[in-house]
């Protein structure tokens, strides 16, 4: 085979260089927050929770310390713990499984389907008189099938909490990830759809009491300044995230149309290649669907050659995610054998995910398009 040449052109992954490049006007408001001395849950925090539900289209907005908590609090505000189950995604990141093993709750997973989502068809199978509540995650910017998954949880008179760190503003029958539930969970790490200076959560709900019961929570329970009500946590939303946070979510729209915009470019050119499949999506089946592509991602033939190649030509693609959630050392004590969940297996093994970021250059698409095509000689 022969020597590849030098990659032509680099295509990173991560696009915060260029989100962060122009902050003058986050450094000038944060110098007023400094001033001000409103450092814990002051002005900036609710200013943003305001303009966060008003983006999501949820009545309340709770920032917390991060992704991760702002699914472990809704689920300790229904009283989850110790005995309970909470049935989620097989193929979900760390940290859904990690929220739900903080509440001391078992994790029950079930299998995906072809969307990234819980297959909504086994999931009765999995419903035991332990069972409590529901956490579906919306995977890649994708949505789960949430007409289905709250059907079901009606029917059994189980909760739903959504893991929606990874599809702010994706949408099922025009309705947004985060507002099917309860409540739903959305992260502002550096690699989410809107990107604090760190670590940053929202929770959204509709329900009162569910917003009331956050706020005690990630704030050491306390009613008022010397009334602690309930047994809580530190996880409030830094104030220093909170300005950060309202810069970003100013500009979520328009992010999410590049995103869409940059997955259309993929889709054309990669429709021809019989060796990648794209993945069925909730935004094929119409205008009120919608994905918002955190990552782009396919199944392909050859996948870890693929990778391989893509990388030796100077493109940073990676998989999401390699080793199966079941399948970590950590959760071992769940006893699940390997090939338990055949079609996140499935994944793991063919996917590939690129960049489609709002900064990621039109040349840059076409380039990576052109190095997938080679690799399958065409
Ligand atoms: C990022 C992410 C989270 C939360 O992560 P944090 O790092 O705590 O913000 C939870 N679930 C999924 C699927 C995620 O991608």
């Amino acid at each position: 085979m022969a020597v590849d040449p030098a990659p032509v052109m680099k295509v990173r992954y991560s696009p915060l260089e260029q989100q962060f490049a122009d902050v003058d006007e986050v450094f000038e408001d944060l110098k007023a927050l400094v001033r001000s001395t409103d450092f814990t849950l002051g002005k900036v925090v609710g200013e943003f929770e305001e303009m966060f539900a008003a983006a999501v289209g949820s009545k309340y907005a709770i920032g917390v310390g991060s992704g991760t908590d702002a699914l472990k609090i809704p689920l300790k505000a229904l009283g989850i713990g110790p005995g309970d189950e909470v049935i989620t995604a097989a193929n979900t990141f760390y940290a859904t499984a990690g929220a739900i093993a903080e509440t001391g709750a078992r994790i029950v997973f079930v299998d995906c389907d072809d969307t990234f989502g819980i297959d909504p068809e086994l999931i009765e199978a999995a419903i035991t008189p332990r069972t409590k509540a529901i956490m579906p995650v919306h995977l890649t910017g994708d949505m789960a099938n949430m007409t289905r998954i709250v059907e079901i949880a009606e029917k059994h008179g189980l909760k739903v909490v959504e893991d929606a760190c990874q599809s702010l503003l994706a949408k099922e029958s025009g309705r947004p990830a985060g507002t099917w539930g309860i409540a739903g969970g959305f992260s502002m790490h550096p690699l989410k759809i809107i990107n604090v200076w760190g670590d940053a959560g929202v929770i959204v709900t509709d329900d009162p009491e569910m917003d009331r019961m956050c706020r005690l929570l990630r704030n050491h329970g306390l009613r008022n300044r010397d009334e602690m009500e309930i047994l809580g946590y530190n996880t409030r939303l830094d104030s220093v995230q909170a300005v950060v946070g309202k810069w970003i979510v100013a500009k979520v729209e328009d992010i999410v149309a590049a995103r869409i915009r940059n997955a259309e470019r993929y889709d054309a050119a990669f429709a021809d290649i019989p060796e990648i499949t794209i993945p069925l999506r909730r935004a094929a089946k119409g205008p009120d669907e919608r994905a918002v592509y955190l990552n782009y991602v396919v199944f392909a033939e050859r996948r870890d050659d693929l990778l391989a190649h893509c990388r030796a030509n100077g493109i940073d693609a990676k998989v999401h995610y390699p080793i199966a959630l079941y399948r970590q050392e950590a959760l071992h004590h769940l006893g699940y054998p390997a090939g338990a969940f055949p079609v996140t297996d499935r994944h793991t093994e063919t996917i590939i995910s690129f960049p489609a970021d709002q900064h990621l250059q039109t040349e840059e698409i076409d380039y990576l398009i052109g190095v997938v095509r080679g690799f399958y000689g065409r």
